[in-house]
């Protein structure tokens, strides 16, 4: 027998209703806010990424599936879906397309991370971008969107935190402030950020090593260092989800593990699952379209793991009421007629728009009858030689009990 790679996993038959239904759900809400469905490859070359994502991020560093392909190449399976969708938007948008640009995607996510709870190393992320606007009500209805779909799911004990950490302008001081607070501890911290030090100090903030920190909770802010320009968009950002009263909490230590972050970044924390609770992630990326070559144009999105997402639904009992995925008719036969005869009621009646199985294994009635059950078919109808010749069958409604008698040509 073969084993599963760590952290990757199944999903079997009986569970697959669960996420059709939120993956429905998430297209639906999509829909509503005008944002239409992009497909990219699960792997691109792995120069995008190191571009778009950033050579200093965790997941550059340590967590990218690469390889080289046969023809030499180096390839990388999606560490994340927005570099990939740039490079779309870029070779084959940018050119004709009309802005704003609004774009979802749900995808499988390749990252080499230590498997736990809530964090595989393939997971699955719904995600959107808007691209082409600057206004602070493109990000509002970006998560606007998210908190839809979680209304939609009936999610509670969601927290919103939102923060900005400024444009290049504002980096640039911050940078510096930054650099001298962590310049005194550099030899406290771990090797990596040592390194970030010259390379990207912003990232130190978001190391997960606990002596890091330690050291990184009491640095300056960047949201103490915005510009006029950053901090008037940040003001009208918490104005917008005022008016369409989304509460949030203003978390000045988030930044998130991606390089191409300007102005906004949020995150959604679920309160019910511990330690992996951020369910979904997003902010403003305004240079990462010219960062793969394309024309300047900024964009604004977020990244939600479908895992943690189902996590949550399932710990909150927010599972329980959706409909299975089950057939509308079990024909159970008796003998060999009967099989012959529902093989053909079947076909019409699958024609007719119903789903519909019968016997395929020689069972006993009562053994078809126990797998009908089983498969929580909605009305089971037995055909024998009597239905036959009389023309005249039993549909029972196997939620109710109910059984009405009727003609077998009119179904
Ligand atoms: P974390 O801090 O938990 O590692 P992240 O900052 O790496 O998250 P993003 O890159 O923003 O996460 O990804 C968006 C969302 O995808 C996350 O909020 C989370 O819900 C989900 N996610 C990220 N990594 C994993 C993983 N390894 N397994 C399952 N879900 C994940
Ligand atoms: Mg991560």
């Amino acid at each position: 027998m073969y084993t599963i790679p760590k952290g990757t996993k199944d999903v079997l038959c009986e569970d697959a209703y669960k996420w059709h239904y939120v993956e429905k759900t998430a297209k639906e809400t999509a829909a509503k806010f005008g944002f239409r469905e992009i497909r990219t490859p699960v792997f691109e070359h792995t120069e995008l990424f190191l571009r778009g994502v950033g050579e200093t991020t965790d997941i550059v560093t340590k967590e990218m599936y690469t390889f080289l392909d046969k023809g030499n190449r180096s390839i990388t399976l999606k560490p994340e879906g927005t570099a990939g969708v740039a490079r779309a938007f870029v070779g084959g948008v940018q050119q004709n397309g009309t802005l704003p640009y609004k774009m979802y995607y749900i995808t499988p996510v390749f990252r080499y991370e230590r498997p736990q709870a809530g964090r595989l190393r393939e997971h699955h992320q719904f995600g959107v971008e808007l691209y082409g606007s600057e206004s602070p009500l493109a990000d509002v209805e970006v998560i606007s969107l998210a908190k839809s779909l979680f209304d939609e799911l009936g999610l509670k004990d969601l927290t919103l935190n939102i923060n900005s950490i400024g444009c290049s302008a504002c980096r640039a001081n911050y940078n510096a402030a930054l650099k001298k607070y962590l310049g005194e501890r550099l030899g406290e911290m771990c090797k990596e950020c040592q390194s970030r030090f010259e390379k990207n100090p912003l990232r130190i903030l978001d190391c997960k090593e606990e002596k890091c920190k330690e050291i990184t909770a009491n640095a300056p802010k960047v949201i103490d260092f915005l510009c006029d320009d950053c901090k008037s968009h940040f003001e009208g950002l918490k104005a917008g989800l005022d008016a369409v009263g989304i509460e949030y909490k203003v978390n000045p230590q988030i930044v998130r593990g991606l390089d191409y972050y300007t102005k906004t970044v949020f995150e959604f924390v679920s309160n019910a699952i511990g330690a992996q609770g951020t369910v979904c992630g997003g902010g403003r990326y305004d240079k990462l379209v010219e960062e793969v070559g394309g024309k300047p144009t900024p964009a604004v999105g977020f990244g939600m793991g479908l895992e943690r997402l189902l996590i949550v639904l399932e710990s909150q009992s927010l599972i329980d009421g959706v409909e299975k995925e089950t057939v509308d008719y079990y024909l159970a036969s008796i003998g060999e007629n009967a099989l012959e005869f529902n093989l053909r009621l079947a076909a019409k009646l699958r024609a007719k728009g119903k789903s519909v199985e019968f016997d395929l294994m020689n069972k006993s009635v009562k053994a078809q009858m126990k797998y009908a059950n089983k498969i929580e078919a909605k009305s089971v109808i037995v055909v024998g030689d009597d239905e036959i010749s009389s023309r005249k069958v039993r549909i029972k409604n196997m939620q109710t009990g109910e059984e009405t008698e009727t003609d077998i040509d009119s179904i």
